[in-house]
């Protein structure tokens, strides 16, 4: 008993959350900090430099004082950069934010949503927190959605995301097209990785209400720190969702940096980007080389099956190396139902980071063979 207790103040029974968050996990993906961190799939190669800049030169009167309601001004660059207007676009606290205040704006607690299996881990517990059903559709052999299994599903919303977190693979526009077609729902399409792919739905925003992306400053933009995403669609599916959201989600600093990079740092943005493709390809060439068989990515990161996956992880955690491990995965292609659904995901930085992650994994590989 604690002292305050002993000191008698309330001796009613403790408070008690809602049942059913018993059953819901905190996210906790990795471990303490590491030397080499490739666990997260942020930008290894910092910030971009003119945001930067505009961080050092914030006053104090800035950050006294309330941010902006809506982020006004880093809609209307947004907004210019693609050529929408800012009434389609609601930023938030993080992708997170816009996501789970999306699931909540059109998500009828008790109706379903549907997602591709594997994916974002958060998504189930944004659709359970919002009194949402999830229901997982797996991928297809070829990485593709299952876009006949998830219609099936009868759900009020539909979740992809392309390039997939953790495969790394990129959806058909086909089926991605397919569902616009036929769903009757919100269809919330997911780029956080659309950087490192060179492609994007988001042209198809001016031929569909229903469908949603959203995006983040998190990876190829260099601001995970900041916590400042976005969401793309129409605007009545914008103006229901910023309610839903609320005021002053996103801080002065995250607005001012995330605007001026948008303004100022397109270059280095697709620079880096750049950079991470041609080290995941060097890196998937290695992997291939040690007899893996790693998905085909097109984000900065890259999933490899490999047996026993949190123990091989902890070995390269010894080793200081962080890389995430995944247990069970749904087991969609020959690799994964070799292993069980075991798997790593390797982020992508400079090529130091990934060869000493490398040299990690070979030797983490025999110590555990
Ligand atoms: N979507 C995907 C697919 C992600 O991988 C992540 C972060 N891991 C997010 C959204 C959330 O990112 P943030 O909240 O930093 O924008």
């Amino acid at each position: 008993m604690t002292d305050a207790r002993k000191a008698g103040a309330d001796t009613r029974a403790g408070i008690a959350p809602r049942a059913f968050l018993e059953s819901v996990p905190l996210y906790q993906p990795g471990d303490e900090p590491c030397a080499v961190d490739l666990s997260d799939n942020t930008n290894l190669w910092g910030a971009p430099p003119a945001a930067a800049r505009e961080l050092r030169s914030l006053s104090s009167g800035i950050v006294a004082r309330y941010p902006d309601l809506y982020s006004e001004q880093l809609r209307n660059a947004l907004a210019r950069h693609f050529s929408l207007r800012p009434d389609m676009i609601v930023t938030g606290c993080g992708s997170d934010d816009v996501l789970d205040a999306a699931i909540r704006a059109f998500g009828e607690p008790g109706s379903k949503l549907a997602y591709i299996d594997p994916t974002f881990t958060m998504i189930p517990t944004f659709a359970r927190l919002n009194g949402l059903v999830p229901q997982p559709v797996a991928l297809t052999a070829s990485y593709d959605a299952d876009a006949d299994g998830l219609l099936e599903q009868k759900a009020s919303i539909i979740y992809l995301c392309s390039p997939n977190n953790p495969t790394g693979t990129t959806l058909t526009r086909k089926s991605i097209e397919y569902v616009l077609e036929t769903f009757d729902g919100v269809l919330i399409i997911d780029e956080a990785y659309a950087e490192f792919a060179g492609e994007s739905v988001v042209d198809l925003l001016s031929r569909y209400e229903r469908l949603l992306v959203a995006r983040t400053f998190s990876k190829a933009y260099g601001l995970a720190g900041l916590r400042v995403g976005y969401m793309l669609g129409a605007s009545s599916a914008v103006a229901a969702i910023t309610k839903v959201r609320g005021p002053y989600k996103v801080t002065a600093a995250g607005e001012r940096a995330a605007r001026t990079a948008v303004l100022e740092d397109q270059d280095w943005v697709s620079a880096r980007a750049l950079d991470a493709v041609s080290i995941r390809q060097r890196l998937t060439a290695e992997l291939q080389a040690l007899g893996l068989a790693p998905l085909p990515s097109r984000a900065n990161f890259v999933l490899v099956p490999v047996h026993r996956a949190p123990v091989v992880a902890a070995a390269m955690r010894r080793r200081g190396v962080l890389v995430r491990a995944f247990g069970n995965l749904a087991p969609i292609d020959a690799a994964l139902r070799e292993t069980g659904g075991s798997a790593l995901r390797i982020g992508v930085g400079p090529w130091d980071q990934v060869a000493t992650a490398l040299t990690a994994l070979r030797e983490a590989l025999a110590e555990c063979a």
